[in-house]
């Protein structure tokens, strides 16, 4: 009985998803487009690297926005 894996066979390249050029599993930046890439996905397809910047504006503005309602719903109807 021979199980061929299917998936570590896919395993060893994966895609950029910025330009979708096949770079070996363990490459952490695309030669062709040169954007930093992260470990392939199930898809086989290489994940982009958590952007740190992108996400603590996000969390900012949450908070910010968090902020507005608590000043809308608890400190507007106090003057
Ligand atoms: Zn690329």
């Amino acid at each position: 009985m021979t199980n061929v894996h299917p998936l570590r066979e896919s395993k060893a390249t994966k895609k950029c998803p910025y330009c979708h050029v096949m770079l070996k599993a363990e490459e952490t930046k695309c030669f062709q487009c040169k954007n930093k890439v992260g470990p392939p996905d199930d898809f086989g397809i290489a994940k982009k690297p958590t952007d740190w910047w992108s996400y603590l504006i996000a969390i900012l503005s949450c908070g910010g926005f968090a902020y507005f309602l608590f000043w809308l719903f608890f400190l507007k109807d106090k003057g």
